[in-house]
């Protein structure tokens, strides 16, 4: 194989559960379709952790073909939080619960032991840039975009001229923590939706699964006695199973994704009077669903986005494709821009 050619970017997406990794070689995009998956041990502490992901390097340059030599950045994405230049927050998080993790300097560790320059994003902004790119390909440095991922909290990235907004502190494009209106959002007598941040009526706390479990799915079950979901003897478990529902369309599980949807349009709505954006791209297991309900969700989501009608012309709605490859693939893209500059 090639190992005299020019040079290429690793990119490093650092999970819960799983690293995944990628090549990306300028001239011919990533050099591995899928996943190629490696356990993260995360739980096990730092120490251990950046082993892993040494070792996932390795792996995949020897799996890719590519030389060590010709690598010339290396993109890490982790989940947050973690500050601009990936510091794991000293309160520590649900991927980073280990006491080792608190203040522990994610980049600089994993940079000395690669000896190789490590450019940090969190696992949203890395989506994002990786939306935006497949979205806009060569022309992405002329375009900007908001992208909004549902999962667990609600989290996305925004990108301008081609590059993630990463802010004074690096908590830029914390979209889930941005205040939405709940006049005409909220249905009769719901209440005011709490989240984990503090803060009542954020996008979060309406368009995230943690939104469902602890406000929407509350509510919902007591405007429809008798719903199935409502014996299952546990609110997070039912949580999970909304989706499903909302596929087969039942009316209940209908009525909480429509407020999710109407929580991204407002937060949308918002964007389009900040940075009016190219294109707004929505992620995360409430797309990734049967057709029917994926379009259905994203009509909901355009429905609820208030456009000036030039932006409407100007702007486009997307989903985030390859979700799960989108953390390494953006990481990468990350690097690649940074090696294009040095
Ligand atoms: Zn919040």
């Amino acid at each position: 194989m090639d190992s005299q050619g020019s040079w290429v970017v690793v990119g490093l997406d650092n999970g819960g559960n799983k690293n995944n990794a990628t090549v990306l070689d300028p001239g011919k995009g990533c050099l591995v379709d899928g996943m190629v998956e490696t356990p993260s041990r995360v739980t096990e502490g730092p120490e251990v952790a950046v082993r892993e992901l040494v070792q996932a390097f390795d792996d995949i340059l020897k799996r890719t073909g590519v030389a060590r030599e010709r690598v010339r950045a290396v993109g890490l994405d982790t989940p947050g939080p973690a500050s601009a230049n990936g510091v794991i927050s000293s309160k520590g998080s649900t991927n980073f619960a280990h006491d080792g993790w608190a203040g522990f300097d994610f980049r600089a560790a994993l940079e000395a032991r690669l000896q190789l320059p490590v450019i940090y994003n969190n696992d949203g902004n890395a989506a994002a840039l990786y939306a935006h790119h497949v979205c806009f390909g060569a022309d992405a440095p002329c375009h900007s975009s908001v992208s909004a991922i549902v999962g667990t909290g609600l989290g996305g990235g925004v990108i301008e001229a081609g590059r993630i907004i990463k802010g004074a502190a690096g908590m830029a494009g914390e979209l889930g923590h941005v205040h939405i209106p709940m006049q005409g959002l909220l249905a009769e007598g719901q209440p005011v939706p709490h989240c984990n941040c503090g803060f009542d009526g954020d996008a979060e706390s309406v368009a995230s699964l943690t939104g469902i479990e602890k406000n929407l799915l509350p509510y919902w079950l007591t405007r429809f006695p008798g719903h199935e979901l409502g014996k299952t003897g546990s609110l997070a478990k039912a949580s999970k199973l909304v989706r499903s529902y909302g596929e087969k369309g039942d009316p209940m599980a209908r009525h909480i994704f429509e407020q999710q949807a109407m929580a991204i349009g407002r937060l949308f709505t918002i964007a389009a009077n900040f940075t009016d954006p190219s294109a707004y791209f929505v992620g995360g297991g409430v797309v990734e669903t049967a057709p029917e309900f994926r379009e259905w969700f994203m009509g909901k989501v355009r429905e609820n986005t208030i456009l000036r009608e030039e932006q409407a012309r100007a702007a486009r709605f997307a989903l985030v494709p390859d979700l799960d490859m989108a953390g390494a693939r953006g990481a990468a893209l990350a690097a690649l821009e940074h090696a294009s500059r040095a």
